[in-house]
This record gives structure tokens, sequence and C-alpha cells, in this order.
């Protein structure tokens, strides 16, 4: 089979669909992997690292498009790319169809075959497609909200870790999924005080069993979670609600009670956020401040670290992007249920019923 994959176009999108990793482990199972010039270089990888990996190298996106059976990528199609998709063809990459008709309109009128990234599902009940970006956001998030809270950037000049004599920040994390686990331990590691809020024990319980005294964990009530973030010199926002937008745990009122440049880390924000005051911003101008507060807001927080992000997630589509090429999608999804989840649209069909739902359209 021919595996394609072109270079992101996306505004501020430097990941790459395949590692040479990755691109090593198709040509040794037979197949032949095409790569735009340039496609890795955001990610830190030379076209040089694909040709000793076995790929070949080709001028234009046009000719992956035109030519590959396969075509792996990172973020959604954009127009320009969704034009040159073709039936008999296979895409692999995050789709996030549901809020988007543009998109699946020009998908089902291609007739490709689409499996999204993120409707893949594991034997847990997870989304192994998800999760390493979640893991990247979630250790990333105290890192941002650290270099926030510094006087020089509108924060309130504390250092996580304090020094002998000082205390430390008192950091409140709500949600303790993976993007909250994640921001947990790294802020613990950073010295910080760290308090979880989750209304799931059965979390709860995961939390203290794996962390017992590197943080503290506590049921997410209104009036809890209220009282923790008075204390807090930064909140990091990380809860989900699958299928709907984040809820507002924080209203713009409560702001004048929090210690003046406490700092907001929210990383639902590409949910709509859980704070009333976020709204998304980016990696070029990333924080704000409402009512002495300081917001950091980015929705596409795996971009900044483009390497690692790439690197993680090409180690979770791996096998199932050698289980497409070796089989063809038709019997790799037959074989395997959870790649199966993943498949939205094939010849003209919707073939994802939330997205369906969402949209209105038939499935
Ligand atoms: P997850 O499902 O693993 O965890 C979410 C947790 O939130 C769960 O433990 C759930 O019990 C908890 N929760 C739900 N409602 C709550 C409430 N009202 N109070 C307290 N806890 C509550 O999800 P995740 O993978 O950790 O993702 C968290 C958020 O981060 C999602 O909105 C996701 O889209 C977002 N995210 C953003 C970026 C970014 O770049 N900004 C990157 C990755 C993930």
């Amino acid at each position: 089979m021919r595996v394609g994959c072109p270079t992101e176009i996306k505004p501020q999108e430097f990941r790459v669909g395949l590692t040479p990793a990755a691109a090593q482990e198709l040509v040794r199972a037979g197949h032949e992997v095409v790569v735009q010039a340039g496609a890795g270089t955001g990610a830190g990888f030379v076209d040089a690292d694909y040709t000793r990996a076995g790929a070949g190298i080709v001028d234009t996106a046009a000719e992956v498009f035109e030519t590959a059976d396969l075509v792996v990528k990172v973020k959604e199609p954009q127009a320009v790319e969704r034009k040159q998709l073709r039936a008999g063809q296979a895409l692999f990459t995050y789709l996030h169809l549901a809020p988007d008709p543009d998109q699946t309109r020009d998908l089902l009128d291609s007739g490709v075959t689409a499996i999204a990234y993120e409707t893949v599902t594991d034997r847990a009940g997870g989304l192994p497609l998800l999760a390493p970006m979640s893991e990247v956001a979630g250790r990333l998030a105290p890192q941002m909200g650290a270099w926030t809270l510094q006087k020089a950037n509108g924060g309130r000049g504390v250092l996580m870790g304090g020094v002998p004599g000082v205390g430390p920040a008192n950091v409140v994390v709500i949600g303790g999924g993976v993007v909250g686990t994640h921001a947990a331990r790294i802020a613990a590691g950073m010295g910080a005080d760290v308090t979880v809020l989750d209304l799931s024990l059965p979390r709860l319980r995961y939390l203290d069993d794996m962390f017992g005294q590197q943080f503290r964990t506590g049921y997410a009530s209104a009036a809890r979670t209220a009282e923790m973030v008075l204390q807090a010199d930064m909140v990091i926002g990380a809860v989900l609600v699958p299928g709907a937008a984040a809820p507002k745990l924080l209203r713009r009122a409560q702001l004048a009670d929090m210690k003046p440049g406490a700092v907001l880390v929210d990383v639902a924000i590409d949910q709509g956020g859980c704070f009333e005051t976020s709204r998304a911003t980016t990696h070029a101008d990333p924080i704000y401040e409402v009512d002495g507060i300081m917001h950091y807001c980015v929705a596409n927080m795996p971009g900044a670290v483009a390497r690692t992000s790439t690197i993680a997630l090409g180690n979770a589509t791996m096998p199932f992007m050698l289980a497409l090429a070796n089989k063809g999608w038709r019997q790799a999804c037959a074989d395997d249920p959870h790649l199966l989840a993943g498949l939205n649209t094939h010849a003209g069909r919707l073939t994802y019923g939330a997205v369906g739902k969402a949209l209105g359209l038939d499935v």
C-alpha cells in the first residue's frame, strides 16, 4: 500500500502525522511511504530522517493526495486539502466533525473513508489517540501557569516550590482525569502544594491510591470548589463532560475575592472553557487579565511542544496505522471494533452516530 503524509497547513500547527520511526515500520512491513518535503520540520525532523527510514520525499501536497491509498495527518483536512481527497482512499487524522458541518459535507462529497483519531476507543473504555495530547496538555499546564505567575507576566510573583522559609504556591486542579492527573504530578514535582478536585469518587480513590501524599484530593462540590479557589495562586481547569460543553465552574463575580495576580489555566478551553471569563488564546498571545486575575487559555496547548507531541501521537497511532496499511481499512476495522469506532465517513455515507445526531444527518 502507498501511505502518504502531507505538511500540515492549519495555522500554528507544527506537528506531523508520520514520524520517521513510523515511516520505517511501514517500509519494513513492505509499504511505500511518501512524505511532503519539509513536513517534519516543525517537529524537528528533516527530510533526510525520512529518506533514511526508507520513505520517498515529494515536493507538493498534491503528489501525496493524488497517489496515496492511505493519507495520515494530524489536524482535520482544510478546505483546499478536502478538494483533493477521493473515493477509494482512506484518511487517518483528527477530524472533530460534530461542530463542523462544512468539513463533514466535503468529506461525504469526496467519498473518502475517514477514520478519526478522536473516536478510536480502547478496551478500558478510553480514547487512546486523545490521551497522549491530554497527557501533554496536563504536564504543560503547570509549566505555563508558573510562567504566568511571574510578576513580569502579570502574575502574583510566586515561585511554585517556594524556598526555605517561604511557602510554596497553592495549586488547585479541577478535574482529576488524564489532564488533571498529569498537571497535579508536575505541579507537585515543582514543589507546589496541590489539591485535585473531582466529582467522581472512584477517580478520587484511584488518585489517592496512586499518589498518596504527593497531593490532596477533594470532592468538587460547588461550595468546596469556591472555597479552594479563594486560597489558590493557580487554578487549572481540566474537566470534561463527554459530548457536552465544559460546565462553568468559576463565575466572574468570584474573581474579585481571589488573590490578586492569581492565575487561571483553562485547559478545557477547547470545550468552551470551564471559567466564565475564559476566551481562547494562541501561543503568540497566550495570556490576558480580567479583574486582576491572569488567564492562560490556549486551545491547542500540545502545539507548543510539537516534537514531544508528534512523537507521543506517533507512538499511539502506529499500531492502528500498521493495521490499516497491512490489512486495508475494511479488514482492519472488521478485526478491531476499537478501530471501527474511528470510522466517521465512507463512500459518501456518515458512519458515526454522534456526528449524525449533532448535525442532523442520517447515519
Ligand atoms: P478526562 O475525561 O480524562 O477527565 C475529565 C475529568 O473531569 C473526569 O475525571 C471527570 O470526573 C471530571 N469532571 C467532570 N465534571 C466535573 C466537575 N464539574 N467538577 C470536577 N470534575 C469534573 O478528560 P481529559 O482528557 O483529562 O480532558 C480534560 C479537558 O482538557 C477536556 O476538555 C479536553 O478537551 C481538554 N484538553 C485540552 C487541550 C488543550 O490544548 N487546551 C489538550 C488536551 C485536552
